[in-house]
């Protein structure tokens, strides 16, 4: 997909829009018009930021996301999970537990979001310490490059030139399974989030980039999936809580100034 082709995650569902205009005030690159009482959303200037999706009183405007069935295209079907997903769980769910009913319903392979964050860090801190270009903007949020490539183009060379946490966590899996002797075409990777501006991104990517995802499952959808799975279960679980290894600290604390060393 080329770069005035981008994917938007976010779509207006035209029978329930009744033109009031709340998305269009919100809207921060005012990428939406209302045309015929319907409200029409410019691809080239939204950034995918959600607030429309919050503002809209009637729930007009929604996140497209993959159909779970895609996942059974392929032999090998990998999630690329963030660590928010087991936060979502009680402390008396052991995060074995969560892993376990997704390989039941039909993942392979799980993989924390966060895998590689040691390596983004130094990555951050070595283009910290080189370039000359400050203040430097993270490009880990798709919402906030896209805005300063419509909004604020002069600032273009400010962002990091750096893939997110998602997008190395899916370039290292699809390496170590390459590394593993396993078919590239056989291996399907699908990103977990709640996020409408990380969908657009993913799915802006070519296919040919090394951190293409086949395809992005709504958390919320995934979520509900696992803990009907969890609840329907006979109940004999202790009431101690269980370690989370998956919430590794470095894995949650990551994004802060601190640890940047600023
Ligand atoms: S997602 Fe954000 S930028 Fe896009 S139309 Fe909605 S409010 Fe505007
Ligand atoms: S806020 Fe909702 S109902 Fe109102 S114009 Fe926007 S999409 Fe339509």
């Amino acid at each position: 997909m080329c770069k005035d082709q981008l994917y938007h995650a976010l779509k207006v569902n035209e029978s329930v829009c009744y033109g009031c205009t709340h998305c269009m005030n919100v809207c921060p690159t005012q990428a939406i018009r209302i045309k015929a009482g319907i409200a029409d959303i410019n691809d080239q200037r939204c950034v995918d930021c959600g607030e429309c999706l919050r503002a809209c009183p009637v729930k007009a405007i929604y996140v497209e996301q993959d159909d779970f069935s895609k996942i059974f295209d392929f032999d090998v079907r990998v999630a690329v999970l963030p660590s928010v997903f087991v936060g979502q769980f009680s402390k008396q769910i052991a995060e074995s537990e969560i892993v376990d009913v997704l390989k039941e319903l039909g993942f392979t392979h799980v993989v924390p979001a966060e895998a590689v964050v040691d390596v983004i860090n130094d990555a951050m801190l070595e283009h910290h310490s080189s370039t000359a270009e400050k203040p430097l903007i993270s490009s880990f949020c798709p919402s906030i490059v896209r805005l300063v490539q419509i909004k604020f183009p002069g600032l273009v060379n400010n962002i990091m030139p750096l893939k997110s946490p998602a997008e190395a966590a899916v370039v290292y899996v699809r390496n170590l399974l390459k590394e593993q002797g396993v078919e590239s075409a056989k291996v399907g990777v699908f990103y977990v989030t709640p996020c409408a501006s990380k969908i657009a991104a993913l799915k802006s990517q070519p296919s040919e980039d090394p951190s293409f995802v086949n395809g992005v499952i709504n958390m919320n959808f995934l979520y509900n999936k696992v803990y009907h799975v969890l609840k329907n279960r006979s109940s004999d679980q202790s009431l101690e809580n269980h370690p989370r290894p998956y919430l590794f600290s470095k894995g949650l604390e990551w994004s802060l100034t601190s640890l940047f060393g600023y």
